[in-house]
């Protein structure tokens, strides 16, 4: 066995209307998906990660970024006694700089939002800047993906579409410390009433596409 994928969520809130699993219900069954693609072994989803902007909600945990890369570190340490190659597939973007500094060498750090980024416009239909929470994107993943732990009748109708702090072209953007208590009451930012299944299942088989295109063009430069 050459590779093997460890797969990180968080455990926060997503709302009324999504369950606080929500990053890592889909990290997991976008790893599934990708190590039948590449026949790689698989771990257990890491379910915490760095989560403090969702911390005015309940159910919410974080740990530091030092407690994520220091434990991420020693699992790949052992991973690697037996593993050519460890990578990490990461879904919720509070971990994303944290691990992005585990990537070189035999760890290969794979980023969702590094793949739904050049996909969102083609399949998205509100606009917004930035990040985006429990929303459309999210929503249609889970109602593809696990539409038994959507509660459909809870999804807000207090839609934040745009907000300048959250986006990094607006300059008005405040790239850390922000709180999602401060632009939300519900906790969505972003419009979860145009989800729908089918646009979970073209993003969720689209991302499995090209993530795996893209380990497969790794493999080969390591060869
Ligand atoms: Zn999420």
């Amino acid at each position: 066995m050459e590779s093997v994928i460890l797969p990180i969520g968080s455990t926060e809130q997503h709302g009324p209307h999504l369950p606080l699993g929500t990053d890592s219900y889909i990290v997991r069954r976008l790893s599934e998906a990708v190590a039948a693609e590449l026949k790689t072994d698989l771990l257990p989803v890491l379910n915490y990660g760095i989560s403090f902007e969702h911390a005015d909600f309940p159910g919410t945990i974080s740990i530091q970024p030092e407690t994520l890369i220091k434990t991420v570190r020693e699992i790949c340490e052992a991973l690697l006694e037996h593993y050519q190659r460890v990578i990490i597939i990461n879904s919720h973007g509070g971990n994303t700089a944290t691990l992005r500094r585990l990537n070189s060498g035999k760890t290969i750090f794979i980023d969702l939002f590094d793949f739904l980024k050049k996909i969102l416009n083609d399949v998205r239909d509100t606009e917004i800047g930035g990040v985006c929470h429990a929303c459309e994107i999210e929503t249609s993943l889970m109602l593809y993906l696990e539409p038994s732990l959507v509660r459909s009748e809870k999804i807000t109708d207090e839609i934040v579409k745009y907000i300048p702090q959250l986006d990094p072209q607006s300059e008005e953007h405040l790239p850390d410390g922000w709180k999602t208590i401060n632009f939300s009451n519900s906790g969505v930012i972003g419009d979860p009433r145009k989800a729908t299944t089918e646009k979970g299942e073209k993003i969720f088989h689209t991302l499995v596409q090209k993530i795996t295109e893209s380990l497969k063009q790794d493999s080969q430069k390591g060869e």
